[in-house]
């Protein structure tokens, strides 16, 4: 805690003019061009492994980068903020970012045995990517049981997002694009989901140019 108050007072002294400027300019409104829907976990920094600025990503992080479903109505935080991003700011990217070492997903390989009254039934919007990893034929299997079933989440929370009526309009008219990515924390590296060849690949140089390509 201490760490993060001292930091308070030394973002004052060294905020340059420039990024004094940026913020002054963010005031009158944000207009991110995507949505990052990504894990509470503390070693998890879209800003950082992504070179983003304020202003550039619409963020939403839960524990394990769930988004219930569309028939599931008791939650509604997640689905809020997916609504008011596509209605209000119009993001035309929707980023689903899974990770490494994922507490949540460590939790649902060993059954879900939480005995935390919230924590359990969240943790249940999970579940289905356990079905999701014995049918995903492109998995890296050299990766850890829970790493294997993170990556398999990623895809399953897609799905989760594109059960929304709204997602799925949308997408038909060619103004949005959903995207899975996934953040290893002990190597940095952050790889997408390609369809073809259904697997995670690195987002090098190459496969930065494929993404950018597919935008245009
Ligand atoms: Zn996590």
């Amino acid at each position: 805690m201490e760490k993060l108050i001292r930091g308070i007072v030394e973002f004052r002294k060294k905020i340059t003019q420039e990024e004094r400027d940026l913020f002054a300019k963010l005031a009158s409104g944000q207009r991110p061009d995507a949505l990052f829907i990504a894990c509470s976990d503390s070693r998890v920094v879209p800003n950082t492994f992504a070179s983003t600025n304020p202003g550039d990503l619409f963020v939403i992080r839960n524990m394990g980068n769930l988004v219930p479903p569309a028939a599931n109505t008791k939650e509604l935080s997640t689905q809020a903020a997916i609504e008011f991003s596509i209605y209000n700011l119009k993001v035309s990217n929707i980023i689903v970012c899974g990770h490494s070492e994922c507490g949540a997903m460590q939790a649902l390989i060993e059954g879900n045995n939480c005995k935390m009254s919230h924590l359990a039934p969240w943790l249940e919007i999970g579940e289905p990517s356990i079905e999701r990893l014995k049918t995903f034929k492109g998995i890296d299997r050299s990766l850890s049981k829970h790493n294997q079933l993170s990556q398999a989440n990623v895809l399953q929370q897609m799905d989760h997002i594109l059960s929304y009526r709204f997602v799925q309009e949308k997408i038909a008219s060619g103004k949005l694009r959903i995207h899975g990515w996934w953040f290893n924390i002990a190597t940095t590296d952050v790889y997408s989901y390609e369809a073809d060849p259904k697997k995670f690949v690195l987002i090098d140089e190459i496969e930065a140019d494929v993404i950018l390509r597919r935008l245009h």
